[in-house]
């Protein structure tokens, strides 16, 4: 699996799947969750609408699909990440479940290409430099024969320079 990093607005990815940092309610929000929701319109919001109805959201740590509706992806992939509440343990187990489950759920999808945003670490406050280093962790531990990209899309400088400086770290 190539990993890329780059500083963009994930709104504007065109890869088969960009992960959402949700929220429980699956409703949308502020970050980039409610840029995905405004991006991505109306049909967007009914799916997750529907998830909701039917097994009332979604729970820290998992996740769900919906169409891109007018974004240039074609999946969305909704994960809810910790907030931040000191529990370094508890919170980085939650936020390693969140990139599995995401990589799981793109794999039953067949898809080549996602893209993660820097999930928790804007309103929840997650450390940016742990949550980075469990991100790639994870992505470079997930073996897979269908995902063939995984790019982080960074929005801060300082995110981008903490994961670029991890990733040349490891080679
Ligand atoms: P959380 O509630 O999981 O912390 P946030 O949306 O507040 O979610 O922040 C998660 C990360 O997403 C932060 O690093 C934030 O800078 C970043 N972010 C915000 N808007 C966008 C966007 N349009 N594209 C990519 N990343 C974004």
């Amino acid at each position: 699996m190539k990993i890329e990093i780059i500083k963009a607005d994930i709104t504007r990815i065109q890869a088969d799947a960009i992960v959402n940092a949700a929220n429980s309610s699956l409703l949308g929000g502020g970050g980039v969750d409610g840029a995905i929701h405004r991006a991505g319109g109306k049909e967007l919001l009914e799916e997750c609408i529907k998830i909701r109805n039917r097994q009332g959201g979604c729970k820290t740590g998992e996740a769900v699909v919906t169409t891109a509706g007018n974004l240039p992806a074609k999946h969305v992939i909704h994960t809810v990440g910790p907030v931040w509440n000191g529990d370094k343990e508890r919170s980085s187990k939650l936020l390693t479940q969140c990139y599995k489950n995401s990589l799981k759920l793109a794999e039953s999808l067949e898809i080549k290409t996602i893209a993660f945003p820097n999930i928790s670490t804007g309103i929840y406050r997650f450390p940016k430099d742990l949550a980075a280093a469990i991100a790639i962790d994870v992505v470079s531990n997930f073996k897979s024969e269908v995902i063939e990209k995984v790019i982080f899309v960074c929005f801060d400088d300082e995110n981008e320079e903490i994961y670029k400086e991890l990733l040349n770290n490891k080679d």
